[in-house]
């Protein structure tokens, strides 16, 4: 009886074949090659776009008129892209969409970063999105990017990831001084104003300067990228962990990386995207800019570009008619593919463990996300939630329906509202992490496989 009525749920990595560790291992392979590649969303769209165009996409740009089975993108401001396999039926009749995004938390330079003080050279930053600041200082990291002069040309930086490359880090209190520092909220502890990178402590040899350090790093960039001080303030430059991600654990069933919010979801999303071949209902793939600090901005999910992109679709396939637009949302079905917080032995006190998403338990399901009753949630339909789980189990596929945490603990919110606004179905759904949001985030390979799985199976 328990075995039949019980919803038991047990770890992936039991009784598993040889035959299907070796597929998730090679798979996690090519994920952890895709994750040293890419550490920004400029990075994230510079990578899809490479692998859609070596698989038959096309840039809808290029494209007159579509049929069905053909397979698009759009890219918007280098940032954020959206991806298509037009179906046989109607757009009409809905989508089938899954939406991840591809910013994750970090350090953006300021528009005037550069200074000197008592000897050295530094940068300022703000960070971006939630993090947890003392996590930032004594590790190794490295600048990822764009300059744009005012003449339009672009620049890009990507230095500290080759061994050959210097890092760059930011310094925190030696403990013999941190007396006072010990004694605050581990919040109050690193000052937002005090994430200043280190950069370098050569003076330029000229006596009659001062700023001579400032002046050396000038110099040294002028050299290397032609820029001067004045291009810093249209540049868009991220500070980000200079670490390469890798295998973790002796049975090296872990994947441990920065940036795996979200982009374990984006780049399982784009290869599932690649599964799709003449699909019945139109396959849209989502990879999204901004979500870690509110989705606002025109590479943002807030803004009407994926609405454009859908227009574009129906304009070309000609089906559009005054107001289909909103029809068609309202027909469709999504998968806001995001992560979800994993249960921590070491911290379980903020999980309940019944509705805790294990890691290495399957695909992860938030029915609702939000904070203190459910406040700001986009809480998916019951009757949705049965049509997702139906399409898992048809794909014999591992999944699991959890929430963030404990009630009244915090909360979080993801891009799923801002789908669900527009009339379309969504339900949270992609891969359990640890330590989310530091600059190295913990995955288990099997789930990582099984949301590529579960998302090749939705958009099927
Ligand atoms: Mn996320
Ligand atoms: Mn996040």
């Amino acid at each position: 009886m328990k075995e039949e009525l019980f919803n038991k749920k047990v770890s992936g990595w039991e009784n598993i074949s040889e035959e299907n560790k070796e597929k998730i291992f090679k798979f996690s392979d090519e994920y952890i090659y895709f994750l040293n590649k890419v550490k920004t969303e400029r990075e994230a769209v510079c990578f899809a776009k490479k692998m859609l165009d070596e698989n038959g996409f096309k840039d809808i740009n290029k494209l007159e008129k579509l049929k069905k089975g053909d397979k698009v993108y759009y890219v918007n401001r280098d940032k954020s892209m959206y991806i298509a396999v037009i179906g046989e039926e109607k757009l009409e009749n809905g989508l089938n969409i899954v939406g991840a995004h591809i910013d994750s938390p970090r350090l953006d330079l300021k528009p005037n970063p550069l200074y000197e003080d008592t000897g050295f050279a530094y940068l300022k930053t703000h960070y971006y999105g939630g993090i947890k600041k003392y996590q930032w200082t004594t590790i190794p990291l490295a600048i990822h990017g764009v300059i744009v002069k005012s003449n339009g040309e672009k620049i890009n930086i990507c230095i500290g990831e080759e061994d050959d490359e210097p890092i760059f880090t930011i310094t925190d209190l030696l403990p013999h001084l941190a007396v006072e520092q010990m004694e605050k909220k581990l919040k109050e502890a690193i000052n937002g104003e005090d994430l200043n990178v280190l950069i370098g402590s050569i003076p330029m040899q000229d006596k009659d300067q001062n700023e001579k350090i400032k002046l050396n790093i000038l110099t040294l960039l002028n050299e290397k990228y032609g820029i001067k001080e004045i291009d810093f303030v249209s540049s868009e430059l991220e500070i980000v962990p200079a670490f390469k991600a890798r295998s973790l654990g002796f049975d090296k069933s872990m994947v441990a990386s920065y940036g795996q919010d979200d982009r374990v979801c984006a780049y399982t999303s784009i290869r599932a995207i690649l599964d799709v071949v003449e699909p019945k209902k139109t396959a849209v793939c989502i990879l999204a800019d901004k979500e870690e600090i509110g989705s606002y901005g025109n590479t943002g999910m807030e803004s009407h570009v994926f609405d454009m992109f859908i227009s574009e679709l129906l304009n070309k396939t000609g089906e559009n008619k005054p107001n289909l637009l909103e029809k068609v949302f309202c027909n469709s079905k999504m998968l806001s593919a995001d992560v979800d917080a994993g249960l921590d032995p070491i911290y379980a006190s903020v999980s309940e463990k019944n509705n805790a998403a294990r890691i290495g338990y399957g695909i992860g399901l938030n029915k609702y996300t939000g904070a203190r009753g459910k406040s700001g949630a986009s809480d998916a339909n019951a009757e949705y939630v049965a049509e997702v789980r139906n399409i898992f189990e048809k794909a014999n596929l591992p999944y699991q329906v959890s929430e963030l945490g404990k009630v009244d603990v915090g909360g979080g919110g993801t891009i799923a509202l801002i789908l669900a606004d527009k009339g379309i179905d969504v339900i949270d759904c992609g891969v359990p992490v640890l330590s989310m949001h530091a600059p190295y985030e913990v995955t288990s390979k099997f789930d990582v496989f099984c949301a590529y799985k579960g998302y090749s199976a939705f958009m099927k």
